[in-house]
């Protein structure tokens, strides 16, 4: 069988089981196997696969046609450039929350500490003491095995650096010690009724408490501002991940905790997913 004939096999079958994004899935997964990229499919579609490849692609394919999530079967996702570990412990990266790091660098300077509330896989952090310099960083999750996760990536991404990075496994700021100039944070934000209308591949595979934001969806964000002054040193900056319709709920919580500046940003499709404040002085 050729290359191209088993990606055909491969589409066909993910199109059937109504994979949104069958072609493109079925042509990662190819290349997973096979160790090749874009331009096998291109140039070298006429090219004999061993079975081996045909017997290991077909098998991720049916996982993917159970709509186990593609990143839980290559095992990684990228974001801000860099390849993390992810697994059914910690919620895949997701492109929307490089708004969240791209404002956070506008405010990181040399000597910064930063505490990342819900870490997950780690991938805000570890994206922000990457591409800082001597910046350091604590990395907050209620989950261990999450937080096994963000070690093996900060391992992993921030090799020379290492040491400027340590975790906590701690309830919000329960065992949280010492203060910050920035707190970043994309808790779970999720209202519990809407999970039950997410694709599958979210509400089955990914962890509910990295969803699951209560009733509201609001109360991660009650908790963190109304506890985040003591952690934050005068003229620190919080900066939230926010789903689309809770740029006003999550603003006015800031605003009457005393932050300043508050402002709501967009992400590439024109809707609210940031929320940043400086806390005051005073
Ligand atoms: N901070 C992690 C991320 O952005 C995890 C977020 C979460 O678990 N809600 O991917």
């Amino acid at each position: 069988m050729t290359y191209r004939e088993l990606y055909l096999q491969g589409q066909e079958a993910l199109k059937c089981a109504d994979i949104e994004e069958a072609s493109l899935d079925a042509r990662l997964l190819l290349e997973y196997v096979c160790g090749t990229t874009r331009n096998e499919l291109l140039l070298g579609g006429e090219r004999e696969v061993t079975e081996g490849q045909i017997a290991q692609y077909l098998h991720f394919i049916g996982s993917r046609a159970k709509h186990i999530p593609l990143q839980h079967l290559t095992g990684t996702q990228n974001f801000m450039g860099l390849d993390f570990k992810v697994n059914e412990h910690v919620l895949i990266p997701r492109q929307d929350t490089e708004i969240l790091v791209e404002e956070a660098m506008k405010h990181l300077h040399d000597g910064m500490r930063i505490l990342d509330m819900c870490t997950g896989s780690g991938c805000i952090l570890i994206s922000l003491l990457h591409y800082s310099n001597d910046c350091t960083g604590v990395g907050v999750d209620i989950s261990a095995e999450a937080l096994t996760v963000a070690r093996e990536n900060a391992d992993r991404l921030l090799k020379g650096k290492a040491e400027k990075i340590s975790f906590v496994e701690s309830d919000l700021f329960e065992d949280v010690e010492g203060q910050f100039d920035l707190l970043v944070s994309n808790p779970p934000y999720i209202c519990s009724k809407v999970i039950e209308t997410l694709m599958p591949e979210v509400r089955e595979h990914e962890p509910l408490s990295a969803l699951d934001g209560t009733e509201d969806g609001l109360y991660f964000y009650r908790r963190i501002v109304a506890e985040s002054g003591k952690y934050l040193v005068p003229g620190g900056v919080l900066i939230f991940e926010i789903g689309y319709d809770q740029g006003k709920a999550v603003s006015d919580l800031m605003i009457q905790a005393g932050y300043r500046e508050v402002q709501v940003l967009q992400d590439y499709a024109g809707l609210d997913r940031v929320v940043c404040g400086i806390k005051s002085r005073k």
